[in-house]
């Protein structure tokens, strides 16, 4: 299949792009670079892959038959989304819109990345596809929740009208090599601190709970749903569920690190638990994650350790 994917340097992007080459198709990857660094996609530059520097939120064309269309760009990481919280909305609305009409003209099968923020602050857990979510459209993760959001509700108008094959990946988190060190996120954060003897930052009590997801896992599940006939959403993820508390003493142990933990004001509208029920993708996928917490951690340490030995510049390693 000819497949175009957009975030394709970005990390999940990147491993998908790989992933869909290896597996023997033709690939057109779209980016603009805001959050993702064109390293990722260094070694995929050839003849089943092809790149176009661009931002999606501009009208969009790609000449000749396309098969299939992965919307993944978007800032996601809190720390990205809150600096650029214009641009999250309208790559997940104008782009969504830009994608959506490509895939109606092209009759291609569309598969928009969602994520498990559109559950807010959940009030049912584990999340399941059916619950509906506990969203503060005005706070601060407003523009990255209503915008995943409101690209769900375009893609369904665009199946409903206009009879298109939709899938919606609601993305859990996901960690591996390829995360931008200093992306803020809590994994990034805890590795770098952890190498640099840094204290690692706990916001809040952390008492608060994620289920981490190796990449590799994802970039499977993710596959499967893109070949398979389901229609509408569908959870990703690794139903380990763990607080943040238990993440860092982990990683502490697993980098050999002296490191203390301190604690810093838990930011607005921080989710308190989140975990989810992938029922569905087993079902539907036949999919489940394979790779422990543990081995998924040891696979990205080096990762990190070698981008802070290829930092440049001192400022850039320190963790927001
Ligand atoms: N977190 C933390 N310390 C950090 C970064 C994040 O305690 O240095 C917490 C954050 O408040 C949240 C969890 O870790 O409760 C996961 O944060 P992340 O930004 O990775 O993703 P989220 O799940 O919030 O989108």
């Amino acid at each position: 299949m000819h497949i175009v994917v957009t975030g394709a340097s970005g990390f999940i992007g990147s491993h998908f792009c790989k992933k869909l080459i290896q597996e023997g198709h033709q690939v057109t990857g779209i980016d603009n670079f805001l959050t993702s660094s064109p390293k990722n996609i260094e070694d995929l530059l050839g003849e089943n892959f092809t790149f176009i520097k661009y931002d999606v939120t501009q009208f969009v064309h790609v000449p000749g038959r396309v098969d299939g269309i992965v919307h993944l760009a978007s800032p996601a990481s809190p720390v990205d989304y809150l600096k650029h919280p214009i641009h999250t909305l309208k790559v997940g609305s104008l782009g969504t819109f830009h994608l959506l009409g490509l895939a109606k003209e092209k009759k291609a099968r569309f598969l928009l990345a969602s994520t498990s923020e559109i559950y807010g602050d959940p009030l049912v857990h584990p999340q399941i596809e059916s619950y509906w979510g506990n969203v503060n459209p005005v706070g601060v993760r407003g523009v990255y929740d209503e915008a995943k959001r409101f690209g769900e509700a375009m893609a369904m108008a665009y199946k409903r009208t206009h009879g298109l094959d939709i899938k919606i990946v609601r993305i859990f988190n996901t960690y591996g090599p390829k995360m931008r060190i200093n992306d803020g996120r809590v994994v990034t954060n805890f590795i770098n601190q952890a190498l640099l003897g840094e204290n690692l930052t706990i916001y809040g009590t952390g008492k608060q709970t994620r289920s981490f997801c190796y990449v590799s896992d994802l970039v499977n599940g993710l596959y499967k749903l893109l070949l398979s006939e389901h229609q509408g959403p569908m959870n990703l993820g690794n139903p380990n569920e763990m607080t943040v508390m238990d993440l860092a003493k982990i990683i502490v142990k697993l980098t050999e690190s002296s490191s203390k933990t301190v604690f810093h004001p838990l930011p607005e509208d921080d989710p308190k638990e989140r975990k989810p029920d992938i029922s569905l993708a087993k079902s539907v996928l036949n999919w489940e994650p394979v790779i422990p917490l543990e081995e998924g951690l040891t696979k990205t340490i080096p990762w990190i350790k070698n981008q802070i030995q290829n930092q440049t510049d001192p400022q850039k390693v320190s963790v927001q």
